[in-house]
């Protein structure tokens, strides 16, 4: 079980941890702060550097416990249980992602109808919504978007219990990512004030610390997927 680094500062790029688990080529440590790919998110790549060797960081992706975050290397000898190493995450990539994750919750917010699916690029990101035909176009959306960036909205979090979330579940906005529950808390992530958010929802990704940061944004494209299901593309502008 690693204690999540990025759950509690999202910023933070490197870090000392000790390895508690080898298996094949991908190791586990005590804390990380590197993501596991999850929520449409690909997870952190970067190195563990032990001693004066490297060690590159291919990704990071979950493992059977709630908790475990397994960091894939290219090559794991050398490398022992109870090392302490350090670790670092590829920033450049991971701040995109943090951008295009925040970005993600406010288009979230502008569209009307159920998230089916989400996947989350540091180029180009999609979301797929269960919804009506022409409920949406592009250059509203763009307007809409920009506009919410350009007035930098704080992001905040709150902890809540796996019971509050249950007994609230209009908190959960996506149908094929099940609520975070199991380990007895949950995170919400709040975009905007405390009265009137523009968006609440339990969520265990990495956000930019307000709107501002995310830059400016276009959608791309609109596509049918069936008879209600919306794919909507967005890029950096
Ligand atoms: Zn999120």
């Amino acid at each position: 079980m690693a204690q999540k680094i990025f759950l509690e500062n999202t910023y933070q790029k490197s870090f000392e941890a000790r390895i508690v688990e080898i298996r094949d080529e991908a190791v586990q440590l005590d804390k990380t702060a590197f993501y596991a790919t999850s929520g449409g998110q690909p997870g952190d790549t970067g190195f563990l550097k032990l001693a004066n060797k490297n060690y590159s960081v291919l990704g990071a992706k979950k493992g059977e416990g709630l908790e475990d975050v397994w960091h894939m290397l290219e090559d794991t000898s050398g490398l022992s249980v109870e090392d302490l190493v350090v670790g670092e995450i590829d920033w450049d990539v991971r701040h995109k992602h943090m951008r295009m994750h925040t970005l993600l919750h406010l288009l979230c917010s502008l569209v009307e109808g159920e998230v089916t699916g989400c996947q989350i690029g540091a180029d180009k990101s999609r979301v797929d919504f269960n919804m009506e035909a022409d409920a949406a176009n592009k250059e509203d959306l763009t307007t809409s978007l920009n506009k919410l960036i350009s007035e930098d909205h704080p992001v905040s979090y709150e902890w809540i219990t796996d019971e509050e979330l249950l007994s609230n579940p209009s908190l959960v906005r996506s149908m094929s990512v099940k609520p975070p529950v199991g380990t007895g808390r949950v995170r919400l992530v709040r975009i905007g004030d405390k009265d009137k958010p523009i968006d609440l929802q339990p969520c265990g990704g990495t956000h930019v610390k307000s709107t501002g940061e995310i830059g400016i944004v276009e959608i791309v494209k609109i596509e049918n997927k069936g008879k209600q299901n919306r794919r909507i593309s967005v890029v950096f502008a």
